[in-house]
C-alpha cells in the first residue's frame, strides 16, 4: 500500500505550494515596502509644498493674508489629523490650529529649535503619537526670514491603505495556496500518469502478459521517451523469450528424433529371433544415431565458445588463399557429384590471424549449405578480394534462395527454413560461422533472391607482419 507523503505527485505538489509560497511572499515584501516608500515620498512633498506655498503667499500678499489662509486651512482640516503653527524665530506663536490632540507629542525641543536656517530645506520627523494608533509626520521650514511653519499630519491615512493591502494580500494567500496545491497536484498527476502506467504494464508483463504494451500519449517528450523505450523493451523480451521457446522446441525436435531412433533399434534388437546379426546392425545404428547426438551438442557448445571468444587465445597468421583453395578441393568430389560447378576467384597471398579450424570450419559450413540447397546443374562460386572494409570472402550459389522473412533469422540457433527441412542438418552452421567471423573482428552478411540463389559475404580484418 502506497503512503500518500512518499508519492511522487504528493512531493511535487508541496514543492509547488512551498515555491509558489516564498515567491508570493517575496513579491508582497516588495510591494509592500515599494508602496509604504511611495506614499511616504508623496506625503514628505505635499508637506514641503505647503510651506513653500505660504511661503510664496507671504511673499506676494503679506503676513494678514498667511494668516488667513492658515485659519481657513484649519477650519477646513480635522484637528486631530492635522496641525499648523507659524513662530517667530524666538518662539512668539503667530498662529496656531487647536493642539489639544497634539499636546502630547513628544517633540524634541532641539526639533523645534533647529530649523534649517535657509529658506527651502525643510526638517521631517516621524513621532510616534502616544494614545494614537498612528504616528505623525511634522515638517518645519522657514517662510520667510525669521518665521518659522511647523505642519503635521497624523499617518493615519497612509496606515489605512498599508493595512489593506496587507488584508487583501493574506485574503489572496488563503484562496490561492489551496488554488496552487489543487493545481499542482494535477499537474504533478498527469506528470506521473505516464510513469504509472508503465510500471502497471511491467507488472502485467511480469505476470506473463508478454503482448502488454504502454499506449498513453502526450505526456511530453520525457515520459514519451521512457514510453518508447520500454515498448520497445518489452517487444525484444518478447521476441526473445519467443525465440528461446523456439529454440528449445527445435532442441527438443531435434534430439527426440535420434533418441526415438536409438529406442525403435533397442527394441526391435531385443524382440529378434537371431541375435548375434541383428545385435551387430543395431548396434551400428545405435552408433550413428549417438554420433548424432554428439554432433548436435559438440556444435552447440562450440557455437556457445565462439560467441564467448574463448578460442582467441589459440590464433596464428594464416593464408587466407591457400584456406580457402583447400576447402574448395575438399568439396570439390561433392560438387561433381551433384553436378554442380564450383569455381573460385581468389586475390594471392590474402592473410588473417586466426584461429585455423575455426576458420576452416566456417568456410565448411558455407561451402556445405551452398551445395546442399543448390540444385543439380546450379553453380556455386567462391571470390577472396582484399576492399577498404577488410577480405572480403564471398560464397554465392544459385540455389533454392531464402525468403525475406526467414533472411534475418538464418543466424540464430536451430533456425531452419521450412524448405530445408527435409535436409539433413540442425540449424547450427550459420549461427557458428557468424560467431567465428564475429570472434575474428569481423562479420558475415547475406544476400539472398528466393529461386535465384544466395550469397554469404565475411568480412575479415586484414594481418599485416611487419618485419622487425
Ligand atoms: P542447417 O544445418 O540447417 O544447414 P544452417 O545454420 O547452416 O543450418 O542454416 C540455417 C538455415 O538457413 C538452413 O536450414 C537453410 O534453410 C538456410 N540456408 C543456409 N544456407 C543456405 C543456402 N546457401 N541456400 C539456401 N538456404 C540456406
Amino acid at each position: 500500500m502506497r503512503r500518500l507523503p512518499n508519492t511522487l505527485a504528493f512531493r511535487l505538489t508541496l514543492s509547488y505550494a512551498v515555491a509558489f509560497l516564498v515567491s508570493s511572499f517575496a513579491a508582497f515584501c516588495l510591494l509592500y515596502v515599494s508602496v509604504d516608500t511611495i506614499l511616504n515620498n508623496r506625503m514628505n512633498e505635499d508637506l514641503t509644498e505647503d510651506i513653500s506655498e505660504y511661503s510664496d503667499l507671504y511673499l506676494a500678499e503679506g503676513m494678514n493674508r498667511v494668516v488667513q489662509e492658515l485659519e481657513r486651512e484649519a477650519e477646513s482640516n480635522d484637528e486631530e489629523q492635522m496641525f499648523l503653527r507659524l513662530l517667530t524665530s524666538k518662539g512668539q506663536t503667530i498662529f496656531s490650529s487647536n493642539l489639544t490632540e497634539w499636546k502630547e507629542l513628544p517633540i524634541s525641543e532641539e526639533f523645534l529649535q533647529k530649523v534649517p536656517e535657509v529658506q527651502g530645506e525643510y526638517r521631517i520627523q516621524t513621532v510616534v503619537r502616544p494614545h494614537h494608533d498612528s504616528s505623525a509626520r511634522i515638517t518645519s521650514g522657514l517662510i520667510a526670514p525669521g518665521l518659522i511653519m511647523h505642519l503635521g499630519e497624523s499617518l493615519e491615512e497612509k496606515d489605512e491603505i498599508m493595512n489593506l493591502l496587507l488584508l487583501v494580500f493574506i485574503g489572496m494567500f488563503c484562496v490561492a495556496i489551496p488554488l496552487a496545491s489543487g493545481v499542482g497536484w494535477a499537474i504533478a498527476r498527469k506528470a506521473v500518469k505516464g510513469i504509472e502506467e508503465v510500471s502497471r504494464a511491467a507488472v502485467d508483463i511480469e505476470k506473463g502478459q508478454l503482448d502488454r504494451r504502454v499506449t498513453i500519449k502526450d505526456q511530453g517528450d520525457e515520459v514519451q521517451m521512457l514510453v518508447d523505450t520500454f515498448n520497445a523493451m518489452a517487444e525484444r523480451i518478447r521476441i526473445l523469450i519467443t525465440e528461446m521457446r523456439e529454440m528449445t522446441d527445435n532442441i527438443a525436435h531435434d534430439l527426440r528424433s535420434p533418441l526415438s531412433r536409438i529406442r525403435v533399434i533397442s527394441e526391435r534388437a531385443l524382440s529378434v529371433t537371431e541375435p548375434d546379426n541383428e545385435y551387430r546392425v543395431a548396434a551400428s545404428d545405435t552408433l550413428e544415431q549417438c554420433d548424432r547426438l554428439l554432433h548436435l551438442i559438440n556444435t552447440t557448445l562450440d557455437v556457445a565458445e565462439a560467441e564467448a571468444g574463448v578460442m582467441s587465445t589459440d590464433t596464428e597468421p594464416i593464408n587466407l588463399s591457400m584456406l580457402i583453395e583447400d576447402a574448395r578441393d575438399l568439396y570439390e568430389p561433392a560438387a561433381e557429384e551433384k553436378k554442380i560447378k564450383l569455381s573460385c576467384k581468389l586475390d594471392p597471398d590474402c592473410r588473417v590471424k586466426g584461429n585455423r579450424q575455426m576458420l576452416q570450419r566456417m568456410l565448411a559450413n558455407l561451402l556445405d549449405n551452398a551445395l546442399k540447397y543448390t540444385g543439380p546443374k546450379g553453380q556455386v562460386k567462391i571470390d577472396l578480394t582484399r576492399q577498404p572494409r577488410g577480405l572480403c570472402v564471398m560464397v554465392a550459389d544459385t540455389g533454392f534462395g531464402i525468403q525475406p522473412a526467414d533472411q534475418p533469422r538464418v543466424f540464430d540457433r536451430f533456425f531452419r527454413c521450412d524448405q530445408s527441412r527435409s535436409q539433413d542438418g540442425c540449424g547450427l552452421g550459420l549461427s557458428f560461422a557468424r560467431a567465428v567471423a564475429c570472434a575474428h573482428g569481423g562479420d558475415i552478411t547475406l544476400a539472398s533472391e528466393p529461386a535465384q540463389g544466395s550469397t554469404f559475404t565475411i568480412f575479415l580484418p586484414p594481418f599485416s607482419s611487419t618485419p622487425h
